[in-house]
């Protein structure tokens, strides 16, 4: 049984106030059993949103992170500095920092080797963009960023690993991939694995989608058979929404 995820990806949004009233909304909140709960709030404000949340279930996870551990790169945060937190997870790998921050396959795969040597669990993102589904380059797309950054993980170390599948022509821009889009790649994406690993460690990576989910299409994209739930964006913002994102499981 492959473990079931709602994470909500805040971006750059939310100060500390806005945050602290966003976090007490959702504590006021009932979610299915069975579905785990994160959101990744900006670096600074990890810590308070820790704390807020200690007596929930709900995690906390960071959004991003530099590959070394420490030493001099000026705005930078590192591993050890979020596993000082008690953060358990980290996004790796998202569209936006590998478009507007040039964050490439091989950066990203030193960032997850940094990021399991201090024992984070991770949120790889992956996903074509609107020229590549245009030209059917889609799952070969897909591919290279799973084979050069996390394909050459050993199989013990994909235990940490969660998947998101996240196209880039629907983030953000209110068009979601079709539940059936969503589920060829996901079960594309478990062969891969299968192929590379074995079927055993492939049927149980967690796949998320990600893009332009709602509370009006979330149901029809979690029935999806390998579809495990969901990265969450700007429906993540509002308690209501992301709590019914949550409970369309
Ligand atoms: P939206 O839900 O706003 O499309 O964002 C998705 C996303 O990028 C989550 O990481």
């Amino acid at each position: 049984m492959r473990e079931k995820i709602v994470a909500g990806n805040w971006k750059m949004n939310c100060d500390i106030q806005e945050m602290k009233t966003l976090l007490n909304d959702l504590k006021e909140k009932d979610f299915n059993d069975g579905v785990k709960v994160m959101v990744a709030p900006s670096f600074t404000n990890l810590y308070l949103a820790k704390e807020i949340l200690n007596d929930t279930n709900i995690e906390v996870a960071a959004q991003n992170m530099h590959e070394a551990e420490n030493g001099a790169y000026t705005g930078e945060i590192s591993a050890p500095m979020l596993t000082s937190l008690q953060v358990k997870t980290v996004i790796l790998g998202h569209s936006e920092r590998r478009s507007i921050f040039n964050e490439s396959n091989e950066l990203l795969a030193s960032k997850v080797k940094s990021a399991l040597a201090k024992g984070l669990k991770i949120i790889f993102c992956i996903g074509e963009e609107l020229e590549a589904r245009k030209n059917n380059k889609h799952v070969e797309v897909v591919k290279k960023q799973l084979s050069d950054s996390v394909f050459t993980l050993t199989e013990e170390e994909w235990k940490s690993i969660t998947l998101a599948y996240e196209p880039v022509w629907a983030i953000g821009t209110g068009e979601t991939a079709s539940p059936q889009q969503a589920q060829d790649m996901h079960t594309g994406i478990r062969k891969m694995i299968a192929d590379t690993y074995s079927s055993a460690t492939a049927e149980k990576v967690s796949i998320l989608y990600g893009g332009s989910v709602k509370p009006n299409n979330a149901k029809e994209i979690f029935a999806m058979q390998d579809v495990d739930g969901g990265l969450i964006g700007g429906a993540a913002l509002k308690a209501e929404d992301f709590t019914q994102i949550i409970n369309s499981f």
